[in-house]
């Protein structure tokens, strides 16, 4: 399987070249060449399989003979070492948990996958590589815990000082080895900066090796595919349609899904709901994209102006809007309706859902009407303890915060204070080494 970018069809790279670039060299992002099927006795039979076989049935098809059948063995059964229940909290009305990772979000399974991926290419390449990675909280944590004790990688993380909360700050700033929190003062518009002009530092970049982590690498989506199959084998009644409905910002989960369905699961369409940043809800509706600045919401890890892979969306449908609507309904809800969401998922069905899954709901809600024709799945991207503030100031009721996270609030947090200034993060970098 080769990979091309989506500004130059003409030019191919290899599945490592793909990963450890992250972006193509021309701005654009990676995609398969083709779409491979899988088996459709594998789809029908999948309640045979562990989440981990369907990993590797599915990656083996987008990697091949890039890493061999052992090796791609290790790096799922380390990247996938949780669940993702599918509960059944109404009449064929599911939730997709995927907050049981070390960050409580979905995003540890890409982070995770990515951070064994890219270990694998290091350790047969022999050199040693440093990751610099800007956060304004969530996506930080979880290339941290995902890259954590992996021999042959650094990883940098720039947070804005005085900017996360509290829990995010002690899930950056707690732990050791080969992770460097870097609390820059500034914003966090001030870390991107920092890393881009990182990145075009020919000199730095020389000495240092550098690579970002970011969601656009193709070795964090893929894995997001594994847990659509992992979903759809859980669900109980099949023959009805299935309907997935995604809290999206930089479309990175809802991508990975038409990727689910591209390649042979049976969905029948998917919801890609978002908050008051809502540019994708609009281009699907017109067919006009307009970027914007984004804007604070509660459910913040989906505050995207800009989505990253919409281009990805579009080019799996050559840009054809009929088809994506086929396929896409979207729908935005502000904060005051993903609040009434989160009351109302826990009066009705007795579970507490966090601000991100509420939208989710809402979104489902809508379209369906909780019509008996379909199984209506909506992904809990986050822990509802994640978001313990809004959460209990709507239910009255107290979140407990699962271990998994608690133990890191009373670790010691260890940072390296720098200014927003450029040269003070090369200084600190070309010191490092
Ligand atoms: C990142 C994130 C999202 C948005 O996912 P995208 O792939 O960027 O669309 C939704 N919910 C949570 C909790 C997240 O961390």
């Amino acid at each position: 399987m080769k990979y091309y970018s989506t500004n130059n069809k003409n030019q191919f790279v290899s599945f490592e070249t793909a990963v450890m670039q992250g972006l193509a060299e021309d701005g654009g992002l990676f995609m398969p060449e083709y779409f491979p099927s899988m088996d459709s006795n594998f789809i029908e039979s999948l309640e045979k399989y562990s989440f981990q076989e369907i990993a590797f049935r599915i990656s083996e098809k987008f990697i091949e003979d890039e890493i061999s059948e052992s090796n791609l063995s290790d790096i799922i059964s380390n990247s996938i070492t949780f669940p993702a229940p599918l509960i059944l909290i109404g009449e064929k009305l599911y939730v997709l948990e995927l907050f049981h990772g070390p960050t409580l979000a979905f995003k540890d399974f890409g982070a995770r996958f990515m951070a064994k991926t890219m270990g694998y290419f290091v350790a047969k390449r022999s050199i040693q590589l440093n990751i610099l990675v800007a956060t304004s909280g969530d996506t930080g944590s979880a290339v941290a815990y995902g890259f954590y004790d992996t021999p042959g990688i650094n990883v940098f993380i720039l947070y804005p000082k005085g900017k996360v909360s509290l829990i995010q700050e002690k899930q950056l700033t707690t732990l050791d080895k080969n992770i460097t929190a870097l609390e820059i003062d500034g914003t966090f518009d001030d870390c991107q900066r920092l890393v881009k002009t990182a990145f075009v530092d020919k000199e730095l970049n020389k000495k240092l090796n550098l690579t970002s982590a970011n969601s656009i690498n193709i070795s964090r989506l893929l894995p997001q595919a594994f847990y659509y199959f992992e979903a759809y084998k859980q669900i109980k009644d099949k023959k009805l349609h299935s309907i997935f409905s995604v809290p999206s910002g930089n479309l990175g989960n809802l991508t990975a899904g038409l990727i689910a369905k591209k390649i042979g699961l049976p969905i029948f369409k998917f919801i890609g709901a978002v908050n008051s940043n809502k540019v994708f809800a609009e281009f699907l509706r017109t067919g006009n994209f307009v970027p914007r600045s984004s804007i604070q919401t509660l459910s913040n890890a989906m505050d995207v102006g800009n989505p990253s892979n919409l281009v990805r969306i579009r080019e799996m449908y050559s840009d054809i809007l009929r088809d994506m609507q086929n396929d896409i309904y979207s729908e935005s809800y502000d904060d005051i309706q993903t609040r009434q969401g989160i009351k109302e998922v826990y009066e009705k069905f007795n579970y507490i859902i966090d601000p991100h899954g509420s939208v989710g709901y809402l979104a489902l809600r809508d379209y369906t009407r909780f019509s008996q024709e379909f199984n209506g799945i909506v992904l809990e991207t986050a822990h509802p303890a994640k978001f313990k503030d809004v959460v209990e100031e709507e239910l009255k009721i107290n979140v407990e915060i699962p271990e998994r996270l608690a133990s890191c609030l009373n670790k010691e947090k260890r940072t390296v204070e720098l200014s927003s200034k450029y040269e003070d993060l090369r200084e600190y970098l070309m010191k490092f080494l």
